[in-house]
């Protein structure tokens, strides 16, 4: 297992996030699967995991119990850093969610304490609720070893509430696909600018990185046959000297076995599979994404009166993992893809040539909640 040092303390550069731990009988809202949880945790341990993050609300709330039993009560508590967060939609007393998760986790102190999930519309919330300053004193306490914040933010947000406070780490979302087609090359360069070690989400950008389309995964797969799909997007971040720790929710002993190996060999990326990497990267995005250029041509004779290039937007932004944008497309003025008759009017108006039929009737079957992956990126 490769280590990086973290103000005197050996942190391991894989970290295991507690979010998409197995549930019983493998069922959505099921509750976590002890057993199988727990050989996922003695195996990170034995393999030299020693990065552990949780938050309040994950798992609907029972996630940190979980770690509780089955790491901090099961293990050495030196011999591991646990992370968790303070979520101010989740609950906004500050103090009661701080005491309970001390309660939960069976530990006197937070290793690795976060602000989580900064958001455009929340960060006011958290900078106007005192929770930072509360913070600050359980940091000085004792009972917070470090204190850092996840951000979903913008990136003029992320500086703004990386500005307001002495934080020791920011964790963002980072993979090789949003590097280029999202803000995070623009996060990453402020948080780096500011000197602080980024801990990184979604790496494989909740799955979406594990297999991309064939032709990009054949790329991938003749340079280096031995190598999973997944792993690519691991060693990506890797190369990356910012990074601190990469973490990686993970459901299986395969997925764990595949990550640590790829944090345990000397196989990093070299000039030639980077170079690789962003050829098949794009042509994984432009085989994914509808070539709309919203020109409009289709609209006026649109018979159910839909917003055709607004829905082929926000189509792209479900491709690309949004988990909202099914809902948007139903929150639009005008017709919506159900109410397409397959009359073939836009087809025959497209300078793209896009079939937009086909693309209404598989939004149509799509529930309102669609979740193709667990992220949602910043820009289409
Ligand atoms: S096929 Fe559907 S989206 Fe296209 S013009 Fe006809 S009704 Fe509108
Ligand atoms: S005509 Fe084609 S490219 Fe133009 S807005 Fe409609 S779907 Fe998009």
């Amino acid at each position: 297992m490769e280590y990086r040092e973290f103000k005197g303390t050996q942190v391991s550069r894989l970290g295991m996030g507690t979010m998409r731990l197995p549930r019983i009988g493998d069922k959505d809202g099921a509750p976590i699967d002890y057993d199988r949880a727990e050989a996922i945790i003695d195996l990170a341990c034995e393999s030299g995991v020693n990065y552990f993050d949780t938050a309040w609300p994950y798992h609907e709330g029972t996630s940190e119990e979980f770690v509780g039993k089955a790491l901090v009560a099961r293990h050495p508590r030196e011999s591991f850093n646990l992370a968790t967060k303070f979520n101010i939609r989740a609950n906004p007393d500050f103090r009661y969610v701080f005491e309970t998760q001390l309660e939960r986790l069976q530990t006197d102190h937070i290793d690795f304490y976060l602000v989580h999930a900064v958001m455009d519309n929340s960060i006011d919330m958290y900078l106007e609720s005192g929770c930072i300053d509360y913070l600050n004193e359980q940091r000085e306490k004792g009972r917070i070893k470090h204190l850092g914040f996840s951000s979903h933010a913008a990136p003029a947000n992320l500086k703004r509430f990386l500005d307001a406070n002495d934080w020791e780490f920011v964790q963002i979302q980072l993979n090789y696909l949003d590097w280029k087609y999202s803000t995070t090359h623009e996060e990453h360069d402020i948080i780096a600018a500011a000197g602080l070690p980024i801990v990184v989400m979604e790496p494989v950008r909740g799955g979406r990185l594990a297999t991309l389309t064939p032709r990009a995964n054949a790329m991938l797969q003749e340079a280096h046959p031995d190598w999973s799909i997944a792993s690519w997007a691991m060693r990506w971040v890797r190369t990356l000297p910012q990074v601190q720790t990469v973490l990686s929710g993970m459901t299986t002993l395969e997925q764990l076995k595949d990550n640590v190996a790829t944090f345990s060999d000397d196989m990093t990326l070299s000039d030639d599979d980077l170079v690789l990497l962003e050829t098949a990267r794009d042509a994984f995005h432009d085989e994914l994404i509808v070539p709309c250029t919203a020109c409009r041509y289709c609209t006026e004779t649109c018979p159910a009166g839909i917003d055709i290039p607004e829905v082929l937007r926000l189509y792209n932004k479900i491709k690309m993992g949004s988990q909202t944008s099914r809902a948007a497309i139903e929150a639009l003025e005008g017709g919506h893809p159900g109410d397409c008759i397959s009359c073939g009017l836009c087809v025959g108006n497209c300078p793209q040539g896009i079939d937009t039929p086909s693309i209404m009737a598989e939004l149509a079957e799509m529930p309102a909640s669609n979740a193709m992956t667990r992220s949602i990126p910043k820009k289409a």
